[in-house]
């Protein structure tokens, strides 16, 4: 079939959707697009509903990626408020809710993205306590945080913190509590992490690491957070940020490969002819060097989104780089290129107790993850240096007066 005449319907129109259905149509594809998505919203980016939003700082309306000026220009049919209940991948069909007829597709993009994991606590329903995915959630949030309120934070990984770190900006007597015996245990060394922990208490939130929760408590209204050592804290509001499961249902359902995660190649390609996923939602098979790995980050959706448009329009899946990653958590921003638990020697450039510093992960004289601590402008050349897999000495890693930009060069 001639391609102007072929439809490619996406599923999910968050971040990796809608950047599917734009780069779709700059990369040239002359078919139909429809793009449909659960929420009301026009596709937006989540990075600041967890910082500018919950400070008020600003609305999920200004980071909106597809307006509807953007839809009509560009031809793409997007379907807001609308849950595709079902897809048949022999027939090329999706169910939609009841009333709406199926709808046949050429070519099907899954871009249903991730969810926050819930615990399995007592007390979990009460009111008060809240998850942080969605522009809904981030200003139901954001209108009860004012001065003196306390706040939990359930979790101490991105989220949490950054929730933390807002929630204190705003004069909430803030507390996170952290299971394991460091925060942010999944993606940076200890050493890190307790630079953040510094930074946190240095700022007035409460953090206790290693502590069991066994309950919320309230009577409608969650008043405070019973711990397994008899202890409590109490809390007007409940965050909890523990993680996040891929949104895999339909997939699953129609017996494509998953595994938490829809599983891709590198040009998104699932186990279903004609169907490709993105985003949160996909499990890379091969992913520089990783095996097996779901990435939730901004960096991702956008990469992903353009290689699937590729692979729609049979272009070759350009190189990826070093996987990146960020978070801002009161005045410090920290960035993460490649997998940030690798392991190997630390090889600090800087003091922890600098405002500014890079930290690396170094094996067989080669860096195999960064961390730059409000050190952004180095990212370009940390990058080259990991991805050229250049040879590098921990003594010149570590020597602030040689600039990294001379070891890439040297190489
Ligand atoms: P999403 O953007 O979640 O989009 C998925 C969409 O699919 C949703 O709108 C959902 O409603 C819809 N959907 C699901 N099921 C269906 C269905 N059956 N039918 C129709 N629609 C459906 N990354 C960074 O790198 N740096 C950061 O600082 C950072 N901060 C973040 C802060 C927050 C609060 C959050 C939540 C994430 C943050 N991220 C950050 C991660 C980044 O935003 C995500 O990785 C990115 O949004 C993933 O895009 P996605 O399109 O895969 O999923």
């Amino acid at each position: 079939m001639d391609g102007a005449q072929q439809r490619v319907v996406i599923v999910g129109a968050g971040q990796a959707g809608s950047r599917t259905a734009l780069a779709l149509r700059q990369e040239g594809w002359q078919g139909a697009i429809v793009l449909i998505g659960a929420e009301n919203e026009h596709p937006y980016e989540r990075p600041p509903l967890s910082k500018d939003v919950l400070q008020g700082r600003a609305l999920p309306g200004d980071a909106t990626i597809l307006s509807a000026e953007q839809c009509q220009d560009q031809g793409i049919e997007l379907r807001l408020g609308e849950e595709v209940r079902r897809i048949d991948p022999r027939a090329r069909r999706l169910h939609l809710h009841a009333g709406r007829a199926p709808l046949h597709y050429d070519h099907l993009v899954l871009a249903t993205g991730s969810r926050p994991r819930c615990l399995p606590l007592p007390g979990a329903g009460l009111d008060g306590v809240h998850v942080l995915r969605t522009a809904a959630d981030a200003l139901a949030i954001a209108a009860r945080l004012e001065g003196g309120m306390r706040v939990v934070l359930v979790g101490g990984g991105f989220i949490g913190l950054e929730a933390a770190a807002s929630a204190r900006l705003r004069g909430c007597r803030v507390t996170v509590l952290e299971t394991a015996p460091q925060l942010m245990a999944r993606v940076v060394a200890a050493p890190i992490a307790e630079r953040m922990m510094a930074l946190h208490r240095g700022r007035g939130v409460e953090i206790r690491t290693g502590v069991r929760i066994d309950g919320l408590e309230g009577l409608r209204e969650v008043r405070r957070v019973r711990l397994a050592d008899g202890s409590a804290v109490d809390a007007d509001i409940v965050i909890l940020g523990v993680g996040a499961l891929a949104n895999d249902g339909l997939p699953v359902s129609a017996g494509i490969r998953c595994a938490d995660g829809v599983i891709v190649d590198r040009y998104g390609r699932t186990s279903a002819p004609f169907v490709y996923a993105a985003g949160d939602l996909a499990r890379h098979e091969q992913l520089w060097g990783c095996g097996n790995v779901r990435l939730e980050s901004w960096e991702n959706a956008e990469l992903q989104a353009r290689e699937v448009a590729g692979a729609l329009l049979d272009r070759p899946a350009p190189e990826r780089g070093a996987p990146w990653f960020w978070t801002d958590q009161f005045d410090t921003n920290l960035q993460i290129i490649g997998f940030g638990r690798a392991r190997g020697e630390l090889v600090m450039r800087g003091s922890c107790d600098d405002r500014s510093w890079c930290a690396f992960l170094v094996s067989d004289g080669r860096i195999q993850s960064a961390v730059l601590h409000n050190a952004g402008r180095e990212r370009r050349v940390v990058a080259q240096l990991i991805e050229r897999r250049i040879s590098v000495s921990a003594r010149d890693l570590g020597d602030i007066g040689r600039p990294l930009r001379t070891l890439a060069a040297a190489a």
